[in-house]
């Protein structure tokens, strides 16, 4: 099956004597005691089995494990490594995935935190006792391309775990799996859910090995799983993931030459432009470049609110991936030790119609 027929036919495990043709919602917490059946909701449920099934499809994996949000997904990663483990990690991982490192693990997980753009820099952050790398590419809010294949050899070298963090590029655009990562790591929250109503997250591993039935056991042990409804839901947004990434991509595409060329915008960050550092790398692990950019305002900070404060069609407001255009100054939603410059505004173009998008920008901007 092609992604499009997968997206809209994998989600379905439908074993109902009635034949609906779509997974119906099984609300039940528990199941009659059977040979072969399901036991309690929270080890497993109808609605996860088909999510997890879908997902695994999607990013070529053996299984999947579905979360109540992204980052009790990215957690759990860390919770299975044993204690004293180090982890490599980028220097602008994910705000909320590093905080989770440095507060919940203090003590228990060493890690460094490099430039995954530079391959030197990684190579020489490996320790006797490191366990995972962590990568994020294209990664928020700076938009830089790690090259996972590179790094995947680093990491097979070093005998550690590679995972990434795909949630901006989606299974659409890129499968790290292909390129040599061990787990691939989602927010549903941003494009699978795709309309900023439902929180979740994933992990997809390559192989069901010791390290995955670890991950499992803090799925459903540890038992931050979404609810069937949540999983209903994400099912039937994906059905439509494959169409929704093409329109984002190509706005995102539009916006970020219109926005390169604007003399009151300092640097655009998108890996579509042929600009950008990481343009050649995206290109060959990239099936297209996604729906997120980000740039910076000449006149700083204070510009930057107040063009925010300008558009009509761009919603002020934190996340990312949804049907609706999202914009945000990133550094005032990072905190104050954020490494994020101050005058970044960070973009999600929806899927309003482009000439609307554009032309309020240039309306903004005159
Ligand atoms: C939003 C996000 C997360 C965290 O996911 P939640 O669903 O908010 O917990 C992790 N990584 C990236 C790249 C994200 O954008």
């Amino acid at each position: 099956m092609r992604l499009e027929t997968l997206a809209i036919h994998g989600g379905n495990i439908v074993t109902d004597s009635e034949k609906p043709v779509i997974q119906p919602i099984t609300l039940s917490t528990t199941f009659i005691h059977q040979e072969d059946s399901m036991i309690y909701s929270r080890a497993n449920n109808p609605n996860r089995a088909s999510l997890e099934n879908l997902l695994a499809k999607l990013e070529q994996g053996a299984d999947a494990a579905a979360f109540s949000s992204g980052n009790a997904a990215g957690v759990s990663v860390f919770q299975a490594l044993e204690p004293g483990s180090h982890i490599i990690a980028p220097d602008d991982m994910y705000h909320g995935l590093k905080k989770g490192i440095q507060t919940l693990f203090a003590g228990v997980l060493e890690a460094s935190f490099v430039d995954m753009t530079d391959l030197d820099k990684v190579e020489q952050a490996f320790k006797s006792n490191t366990k995972l790398i962590w990568v994020e590419t294209p990664s928020n809010p700076l938009l830089k391309i790690s090259d996972i294949e590179a790094i995947s050899r680093l990491a097979k070298a070093h005998g550690a775990i590679l995972a990434c963090d795909n949630t901006f590029a989606t299974p659409v655009f890129q499968n790290p799996i292909l390129f040599g990562a061990d787990i691939v790591m989602h927010s549903s929250t941003k494009y699978f859910g795709g309309h900023s109503d439902i929180l979740g997250g994933a992990l997809i591993t390559k192989s069901k090995n010791e390290f995955w039935e670890k991950i499992k056991n803090v799925q459903i042990t540890g038992g931050a799983v979404p609810s069937p409804m949540d999983c209903y839901y994400l099912c039937r947004s994906i059905k439509t993931l494959p169409y929704r990434m093409k329109g984002h991509a190509e706005h995102a595409m539009v916006l970020a030459n219109y926005l390169s060329q604007n003399s009151k915008i300092e640097k655009v960050f998108y890996p579509g432009l042929k600009a950008h550092p990481g343009h050649e790398i995206a290109a060959k692990q990239m099936s297209g470049f996604g729906g997120i950019l980000s740039f910076q305002v000449k006149e700083g900070a204070d510009a930057a609110d107040r063009l925010i404060s300008k558009l009509k069609y761009y919603t002020n407001a934190t996340s990312l991936g949804g049907v609706e255009s999202l914009i945000e100054r990133r550094a005032a939603s990072e905190g104050p030790d954020t490494l994020t410059p101050q005058n970044l505004i960070r973009l999600s173009l929806g899927l309003e119609h482009l000439d609307d998008l554009l032309e309020d920008f240039e309306e903004a901007l005159k």
